[in-house]
């Protein structure tokens, strides 16, 4: 979950996409990933098995997801936008 306790909008950044959203002050996000590796293994982690690694400068949070996909959604889950990258593995039939 990344929340802006501040007074103005904050971009969250989704990388290695390059997608930007702006989040209100007092609203939630809620940043999803899914990995590809049955061994709970996340492939781009730095510092062993992490999902997610966080950036933050002054008027923006980056967010760079680990995973085969990113689901981004208010915190009610209330989809905000579709993936829309190529496929997310926790959404196609099993093989
Ligand atoms: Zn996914």
């Amino acid at each position: 979950m990344v929340s802006n306790d501040g007074e103005e909008a904050l971009d969250l950044m989704l990388e290695p996409w390059g997608d930007v959203h702006g989040i209100l002050p007092n609203e939630t996000c809620v940043v999803v990933t899914h990995s590809l590796a049955g061994d709970g293994s996340w492939p781009g982690t730095q510092l062993g098995d992490e999902p997610f690694q966080v950036d933050h400068r002054p008027g923006s949070v980056t967010v760079w997801a680990n995973g085969h996909c990113f689901h981004l959604s208010d915190r009610t889950g209330k989809e905000i936008e579709p993936y829309v990258y190529g496929g997310c593995p926790a959404q196609e039939p099993a093989l």
